[in-house]
C-alpha cells in the first residue's frame, strides 16, 4: 500500500476518464509524425554534440537555471551548421503547427495537404498541387 508512486501530471485531466477527447485518423498521423519530427530533432542535435565535444570542461550553473541554458543554447546553434539549423528551424515550426493544429494545411490554397505527402515531406507547407506549380513557375521564369 505505502509504494504508490505519486507522480506529478504536468497535462490537465487524469487519463482514465473513458470519455477522453478521440483523435481523428487524420490527427493521430499528425501525431505520429511530430513523434518523426522530434526524433529527428534529437538526431540533429545529438550529431552536433558529438561534433563539439572538443569543447572544454563544460560549466553547469544550476543556479542560473533559464539564462544559463539559454546562453548554451544560443552558442550551441552557432555552432550548428546552416543547413542543419534550417532544418531544426523547420522541424520546430513544424512541431508547432501540430500542437496548434496548423500543420498539413497547404498555405496557398488552404487545403489539407495529403497526409501520405506530410509523412515522407513532414516540413512541407504546400500540398502538392501548389508545389507542382510553383515548381513550373520557377522553371519557366528562371529560364
Ligand atoms: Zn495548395
Amino acid at each position: 500500500m505505502s509504494s504508490q508512486k505519486n507522480k506529478p501530471l504536468p497535462q490537465d485531466g487524469n487519463g482514465s476518464s473513458p470519455d477522453k477527447k478521440k483523435l481523428s485518423a487524420r490527427e493521430e498521423k499528425l501525431q505520429e509524425i511530430k513523434n518523426e519530427l522530434l526524433k529527428q530533432k534529437e538526431v540533429i542535435l545529438c550529431e552536433a554534440e558529438t561534433a563539439m565535444t572538443v569543447l572544454p570542461e563544460q560549466t553547469v550553473f544550476p543556479d542560473l537555471g533559464d539564462q544559463a541554458s539559454a546562453e548554451t543554447d544560443r552558442s550551441f546553434m552557432l555552432k550548428l551548421r546552416g543547413r542543419e539549423q534550417r532544418l531544426l528551424k523547420k522541424i520546430e515550426e513544424a512541431v508547432e503547427r501540430i500542437d496548434c493544429g496548423t500543420f498539413g494545411i497547404c498555405e496557398v490554397c488552404g487545403e489539407p495537404i495529403d497526409i501520405k505527402r506530410l509523412r515522407a515531406r513532414p516540413v512541407t507547407t504546400m500540398c502538392i498541387a501548389c508545389k507542382t506549380e510553383q515548381e513550373e513557375d520557377e522553371k519557366q521564369s528562371g529560364h
